[in-house]
């Protein structure tokens, strides 16, 4: 669906068409310099272009470890030296690893939506069963406990937690986190794979906080994916990676061995040199155009009276317009009750708003949401307002 609509877009924009993208899921900017020049320097070197150890550079998977274990206050946690990393080929293999090296045919996993869309193809590629826990706007995208408890069965292998969230950009408070945690203590035989590729991308305090942070005993069944793609502005370097005690980390070395082998030598050459205190100052200004969008987006949704639709977004690059709430659905609705079979109208609506207003937005009926799109706040402020102001005319029409 989202390739269609960009396809869309492309052709909109060679007619001459103003477009405004905001379908990204990534940072439009170079990474810090620093990284780029090691990479220039690392080409001098035989080494660069030959392969990696399978499960990564073992000195860059310490220093992943040493900047988890400051990042989340668990310096000195007795736990240290029995969690490890895998260095894969993105974040993306890596929850794969992750899940192929977890779940067996039948095993249930239990996703929360909204999700990232890669979860369920990925636990159904290794025969697992997704269980869905919905959250909406109305609990700010918070997932009850009672309700993700309820979903565990024995079949249960393990919970996806992304947070910050991808489609949301919102991340669980700590409160819900003590909470999840507590539950967890009460189920031995679940795991939980924590997702945190946007940890960095966080622009409202509080930050994120972990369930392990506050019950460090459940680091023995935690699986962290992470990477440089977000945080780092370096989706295309493929650099991704698992943190998870050391006989999973095991596994997934023996499941990686014989699948893609190690990750990019060049690029993990690099990052062993590279100073990981300079990704805040570079996040930095990022950071502030990330805050001043949300903040000007959900002001534009307020005051346009969307009332349904709008809450402050606090992370990652994302905020999620619910289209149910707003005149324009009625459109939308009426005219498909002749056929009575669709019950997700986000891609004819975001389609229409491509076409009349030039917006491209994604929907997420594949993040497990349907009738809301996902809108992304990495363009620059002043055409980012300019195409809410045209989204929010758009969803206002009917009234
Ligand atoms: N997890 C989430 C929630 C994401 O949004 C993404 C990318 O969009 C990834 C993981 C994977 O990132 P990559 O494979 O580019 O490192």
């Amino acid at each position: 669906i989202t390739l269609k609509l960009n396809a869309k877009a492309v052709a909109l924009a060679e007619e001459g068409r103003k477009i405004y993208n905001l379908t990204a899921g990534q940072l439009p900017c170079k990474p810090m310099s620093e990284l780029i020049e090691l990479m220039r320097g690392e080409l001098n070197f035989l080494k660069s272009f030959q392969y990696a150890p399978v499960p990564g550079i073992r000195e860059l998977r310490d220093k992943f470890l040493h900047r988890f274990f400051a990042t989340r206050d668990l310096e000195n946690s007795p736990l240290e030296a029995k969690l490890d990393c895998a260095i894969s080929n993105g974040g993306k293999h890596a929850l794969g690893n992750a899940l192929g090296a977890l779940v067996n045919p039948g095993d249930e996993v239990i996703l929360i939506a909204p999700y990232w869309l890669t979860y369920r193809p990925l636990v159904e590629l290794w025969g697992g069963v997704a269980k869905v826990v919905s959250s909406t706007l109305y609990d700010q995208f918070i997932p009850s406990i009672a309700e993700i408890e309820k979903a565990i069965t024995p079949k249960t292998r393990a919970i996806i937690v992304n947070s910050p969230n991808n489609p949301t950009g919102i991340h669980y408070p700590k409160d819900w986190m003590e909470r999840f945690g507590k539950m967890l203590l009460e189920h031995q035989e679940v795991s939980v794979i924590s997702d945190e590729i946007y940890f960095d991308l966080s622009y409202f305090d509080p930050g994120p906080t972990y369930f392990y942070q506050l019950y460090p005993e459940l680091l023995n069944r935690t699986i962290i994916v992470d990477g440089i793609s977000k945080n780092m502005a370096c989706t295309g370097l493929r650099i991704g990676f698992t943190i998870a005690p050391a006989e999973l980390i095991a596994a997934i070395g023996r499941l990686q061995g014989q699948t893609t082998s190690g990750a990019n030598t060049l690029v993990q050459r690099a990052l062993v040199e590279l100073d990981f205190d300079l990704i805040s100052t570079f996040l930095e200004p990022i950071r502030n155009q990330l805050r001043n969008n949300a903040r000007s987006l959900r002001e534009s949704f307020r005051q346009a009276d969307l009332s349904n639709c709008w809450y402050q977004s606090t992370s990652a690059f994302y905020f999620l317009v619910d289209f149910s709430t707003t005149p324009m659905f009625q459109r939308f609705a009426k005219s498909s009750e002749e056929t009575e079979e669709i019950s997700d109208y986000a891609t004819d609506i975001c389609s229409d708003l491509l076409e009349k207003h030039g917006v491209a937005l994604v929907p997420t009926a594949d993040f497990g949401t349907p009738n809301c799109a996902r809108i992304s706040l990495v363009l620059e402020e002043r055409p980012f307002a300019e195409a809410i102001n045209l989204v929010v005319e758009y969803l206002n029409q009917e009234k």
